[in-house]
């Protein structure tokens, strides 16, 4: 294992149309690490983690994942190859804030497809993989069930033993609590706490800043477009550089999502 960043990014550049959304972001992100990607709506979150899985195809700047690098140059009509895409795309694993579960699946047929259709890996294994995987995010009891019959949380649990079932060197999760009742999101937090303790390398777009506080080991504000500030949360959380991140973070803590973190039970088969 090489003791390179596992991330890098320069001078990333995504544009829709006139709107420039990303400006020029630089990023570099260690093995193991978790990063929390912070910062107010439009600011280019969501963008720049989809522009990190290729789901947008950045205009310019690299992006290096592991040992894959793409350089994006908005003026070359030739892109990667599909094969170099989808390589590239498979590197990471992705988790959004609706689940997109397969409805006419059961949790365990869900966690098998990806490695099934896309790997190739064979029946027999891809079900003891999902088994553990379900095991993993504490839906072992759960295996059999149709996604109308979780819960959101139990839902979103799901989603993210797919995207570990293709062994992706990072994971990306684009606001994956967001969409849940208040009471299901400890649940799905603990899961990423686990793999944070795993060490599992992390990129989380994520509005609970206590939680944030709590796992992440850089925090990035991102505003109109650029990283405004990064580092570690005793800075950018607990005593910001930048006028912009203490008043982001001031309408958390008026709101109260700051503290009390979320309680966070551990993640049960129930
Ligand atoms: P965030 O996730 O921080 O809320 P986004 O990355 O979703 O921000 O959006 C940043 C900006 O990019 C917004 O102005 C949004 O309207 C624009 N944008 C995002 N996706 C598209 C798209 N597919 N087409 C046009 N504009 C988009
Ligand atoms: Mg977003």
């Amino acid at each position: 294992m090489s003791s390179r960043p596992i991330i890098e990014i320069t001078g990333l550049k995504k544009s829709f149309g006139t709107n420039t959304v990303l400006k020029d972001i630089n990023l570099t992100v260690e093995r193991g690490q978790v990063v929390a990607l912070i910062g107010p709506s439009g600011s280019g979150k969501s963008t720049l983690l989809r522009c990190i899985n290729l789901l947008s195809i950045p205009n310019g700047g690299r992006i290096s994942v592991g040992d894959q690098s793409i350089e994006f140059n908005g003026k070359l009509t030739k892109l990667p190859s599909e094969k170099s895409l989808a390589n590239f795309r498979a590197t990471t694993g992705m988790v959004f804030q609706h689940f997109n579960l397969f409805p006419h699946m059961t949790a365990l047929q869900n966690v098998m497809e990806g490695p099934v259709t896309v790997l190739k890996m064979p029946k027999a294994q891809a079900d003891a993989q999902a088994r553990e995987l379900l095991s993993k995010v504490g839906l072992a009891e759960r295996a059999d069930y149709y996604p109308d019959k979780l819960s959101g949380g139990q839902k979103q649990r799901v989603a993210i033993a797919r995207a570990l079932a293709m062994k992706p060197a990072v994971m990306l999760f684009d606001e994956a609590t967001s969409a849940l009742d208040p009471e299901l999101v400890g649940e799905v937090l603990n899961v990423i706490k686990g793999l944070a303790r795993d060490g599992m390398t992390m990129i989380l777009v994520t509005h609970e800043i206590a939680f944030a506080r709590e796992v992440a080991d850089q925090v990035i504000f991102m505003r109109d477009g650029v990283v405004a500030e990064c580092g570690p949360p005793s800075v950018v959380i607990n005593n910001p550089r930048q006028e912009s991140t203490r008043a982001f973070l001031g309408r958390f803590k008026a709101s109260e999502n700051v503290v009390p973190m979320h309680p966070v039970p551990e993640a049960s088969a129930a």
